[in-house]
C-alpha cells in the first residue's frame, strides 16, 4: 500500500498522530529531499527508514520501481519537503500510476501553504482558484497571467521571493491594481507574517521591505466595471464607433473597456448588430 503522507509547512508540531504512526510502520519512504526528510524523521524520532529519492527529475523511473515494490506487497509512504504531496509538489503522477497498475493508496492529509494562507488572507473561501506556481518567464507565464483576469474568485499563488516584485508589477499592468492581495510569508514559523494590502500598494511595500522567506500570494478577482447598459444604447454606441470608421475589433475593444463585459463576447455581439 502507498500512503501520501502530508508533513509540515515549517511548524512540527503540525505533523498529525497518524503520519508519525504510518511513518513508522512503512518499510520505505520515498522523498524529495533524503536529508530534509531526514530531520523531519530524526526530529520524530524515527530510525532506520529506508529512504528512496523521488522527485521532479526522476518521478519516471523512480515511479515504476515504487510500483514493483508495492507490487511486492511492500508498504511505503511519499512525502514531500513540506506539506502535502501532490500539491505543487511530485506525488501526482505516482498517483496515476498506481490507479492505471491497480495498486492500492490512501492520503493522509496534513497542511497545506495555500489553505493555510487562504484562510489567513481574509479573502473570500468560498470559491478560489488555486493557480500553484506560474511559469517562471517567457509566454507560458503571460498565457498563464492573462488568464488570471478572467477568474472572479480569489486567485492563490505560490511565488519565490525573488520573483514576488515582478508578480506585483505584472498584475499591476493587468489591471488588478485595486484589488486586495495578501502576501502570507513564513506561514507557521516563528516569522510568519500577513500583508494585507491592495496590489499597487505592494509595489511601493516591497520596495521598501525586500521579499523574504516562503510566500503564498491570495489575490482578489480583478475588478470588473460592468456598467448597466440597454442593448438599445449599445447598439446605437456601435453604429457610432462604425461610423468614425472602426472595424469590429476596435470597436469590441472600446465596447468591453466601457462596461466591463468581456472582449470575446463584446466581438461576438458586434459581429452580430453589424451583420
Ligand atoms: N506541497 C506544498 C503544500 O502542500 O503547500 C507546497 C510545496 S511548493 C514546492 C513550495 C511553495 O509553497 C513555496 O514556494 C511557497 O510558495 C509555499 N509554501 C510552502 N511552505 C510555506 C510557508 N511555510 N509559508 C508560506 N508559503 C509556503
Amino acid at each position: 500500500m502507498l500512503y501520501l503522507v502530508g508533513t509540515p509547512i515549517g511548524n512540527m508540531g503540525d505533523i498529525s498522530s497518524r503520519a508519525v504512526e504510518i511513518l513508522n510502520e512503512v518499510e520505505y519512504i520515498a522523498c524529495e529531499d533524503t536529508r530534509v526528510t531526514g530531520i523531519l524523521l530524526k526530529n520524530l524520532g524515527i530510525e532506520g527508514k529506508k529512504l528512496i529519492s523521488y522527485h521532479e527529475h526522476n518521478k519516471a523511473s523512480k515511479g515504476n520501481e515504487l510500483i514493483s515494490l508495492l507490487k511486492e506487497g511492500i508498504d511505503i509512504a511519499q512525502v514531500s519537503d513540506a506539506g502535502m504531496p501532490a500539491i505543487s509538489d511530485p506525488g501526482e503522477d505516482l498517483v496515476s500510476l498506481c490507479i492505471s497498475e491497480g495498486v492500492g493508496f490512501t492520503v493522509i492529509p496534513g497542511p497545506v501553504a495555500a489553505i493555510t494562507a487562504l484562510v489567513m488572507s481574509g479573502l473570500s473561501t468560498r470559491h478560489y482558484h488555486f493557480e500553484g506556481f506560474l511559469p517562471n518567464s517567457g509566454s507560458d507565464r503571460k498565457k498563464r497571467l492573462n488568464k488570471l483576469a478572467d477568474y472572479d474568485e480569489t486567485i492563490v499563488l505560490y511565488e519565490a521571493p525573488h520573483r514576488v516584485k515582478k508578480l506585483v508589477s505584472e498584475l499591476v499592468d493587468l489591471g488588478f491594481g485595486s484589488s486586495r492581495v495578501s502576501f502570507c510569508r513564513e506561514l507557521t514559523k516563528r516569522y510568519e507574517e500577513v500583508i494585507r494590502l491592495t496590489v499597487v500598494k505592494a509595489q511601493s511595500y516591497f520596495d521598501e521591505n525586500e521579499p523574504r522567506g516562503e510566500f503564498v500570494v491570495c489575490l482578489e478577482p480583478k475588478a470588473k466595471k460592468q456598467v448597466e447598459i440597454d442593448e438599445a444604447a449599445l447598439e446605437r454606441r456601435v453604429h457610432e464607433l462604425r461610423d468614425q470608421g472602426m472595424a469590429v475589433k476596435e470597436i469590441s475593444a472600446i465596447l468591453a473597456e466601457e462596461t466591463g463585459r468581456h472582449k470575446k463576447d463584446m466581438y461576438r455581439l458586434v459581429l452580430s448588430l453589424l451583420k
